[in-house]
């Protein structure tokens, strides 16, 4: 049992992950976990796509990379993807949600190539991430939160520092539970 929970932050690319995650990470002080860091910095890729500019992930490694960190519990973990992550890793997953203009403006912002760009909006527009988050876990664990405003993400890093709080008091460490029933 973990003393605190996993929670997977993610949505398509300019959705505001690493902020939420960033400000969760210092309010509650459970731990950023940059999944785009960890594939650089433990070489979880197959090499570098130019026509993308990003990583090839190799899936395999990240999850070996990931797995005693994530085992500890206390994770926010931080990617524009969720499946790979076994279920039993994940408490709730949070998929981040913008306006189409609000994305185009922060991915051109990022200077993102024309390709990837669309890509990335057309992704958004498709509901992918929401689709594959509801695909890969239970609905209850997982929520879909609005990103355009910061005061949207004021709202949202409330009620995931609540959220977090009474999973702490359901699932309280071993002993303090005992109702005597085992
Ligand atoms: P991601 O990690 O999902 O790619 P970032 O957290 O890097 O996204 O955010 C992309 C850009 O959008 C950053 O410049 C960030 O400041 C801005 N941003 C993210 N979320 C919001 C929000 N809710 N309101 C205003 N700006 C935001
Ligand atoms: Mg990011």
């Amino acid at each position: 049992m973990r003393a605190n929970p996993n929670i997977v932050v993610t949505g398509t690319p300019g959705v505001g992950k690493t902020t939420h995650c960033e400000m969760l990470a210092e309010r509650t002080g459970l731990r950023h976990v940059s999944v785009n860091q960890i594939v650089k910095d433990k070489d979880c890729h197959e090499g570098w796509d130019e026509e993308y500019q990003s990583w090839i992930v190799d899936e395999d490694k990240l999850l070996d990379a990931l797995e005693d960190e994530v085992a500890a519990g206390g994770c926010i973990i931080d990617w524009h993807a969720c499946e790979i992550f076994p279920e039993r890793w994940v408490d709730l997953v949070v998929v981040l949600r913008v306006n189409t203009s609000t994305l185009y403006d922060r991915l051109k912002a990022r200077k993102y190539p024309e390709k990837k760009l669309q890509e990335n909006l057309d992704s958004e527009i498709m509901d992918v991430l929401l689709q594959e988050a509801q695909d890969s876990y239970d609905e209850n664990i997982v929520v879909e939160l609005t990103s355009n405003t910061t005061e949207e993400m004021d709202s949202n890093v409330d009620r995931i520092e609540a959220w977090i709080k009474q999973w702490k008091k359901d699932n309280p460490p071993d002993g303090d539970n005992d109702d005597g029933s085992d």
